[in-house]
């Protein structure tokens, strides 16, 4: 078994890192989260790109710790906001991790924006750091969207974050109103893991 470090303490991430691998048959990687490592210091998030977040989580991560890290950054991109929030998703109303807050500022934003213009993606980017000789670490980063659209008022209780105001393309619910199984199968992380399961069959190997 080859130990693999994922750079969060959210148990959610871990599983649905664990449900990817079991979906492609690879069975040779233990996860272990960042509570199950010794603590070292991890620096704020300060890219412009949810791609460079990523890469410096999971070479912080790879470094510290000698083992391969995934990391993960994501957010929202909304059309009408040229692509904001973006990075800035988890602190847009400036308190980070206020989802209330986030999506009512949001919804005010966009509130005379017209349907047609109401275009938005979740987007993630996650990096796999695998610890080579010399000290060398290889980073390969990947990204994942999931398109769709910001509704007028907030629906649905599951997830979390901006998911009561997203409905993805080809759906009458929002996000929140999808079970857990239906938003993995479809979402940005779920997409953006899946471009790594080449990478980590190979760590498995
Ligand atoms: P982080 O990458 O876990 O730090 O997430 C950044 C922020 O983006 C979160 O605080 C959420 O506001 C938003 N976000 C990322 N992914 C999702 C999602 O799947 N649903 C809803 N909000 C999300």
């Amino acid at each position: 078994m080859v130990q693999v470090l994922v750079a969060s303490r959210n148990a959610k991430k871990l599983r649905e890192l664990q449900r990817v691998l079991d979906s492609a048959g690879i069975d040779g990687i233990d996860l272990v989260g960042l509570d199950a490592v010794p603590p070292y210091d991890e620096a704020p998030e300060t890219g412009a790109t949810f791609e460079e977040n990523a890469a410096a989580k999971a070479r912080d991560g790879a470094a510290a710790t000698g083992m391969p890290c995934v990391a993960d950054d994501s957010g929202i991109e909304v059309d009408a906001l040229n692509a904001m929030p973006g990075v800035l998703s988890a602190r847009w109303s400036g308190r980070h991790g206020d989802d209330h807050a986030n999506t009512e500022l949001l919804l005010g934003q966009l509130q005379d924006v017209p349907d047609e213009r109401r275009g938005a993606a979740f987007v993630s980017a996650c990096a796999l750091a695998v610890p080579g000789d010399d000290d060398e670490i290889a980073v390969h980063v990947v990204r994942g969207e999931w398109r769709g659209a910001i509704v007028h008022s907030p629906r649905g209780g599951n997830g979390f974050g901006y998911d009561p105001v997203f409905r993805p393309e080809g759906e009458d619910r929002t996000a929140a109103e999808l079970s857990a199984e239906e938003k993995d199968a479809s979402s940005h992380r779920g997409r953006a893991l899946a471009q790594l399961v080449p990478d980590l069959a190979a760590l498995a190997r």
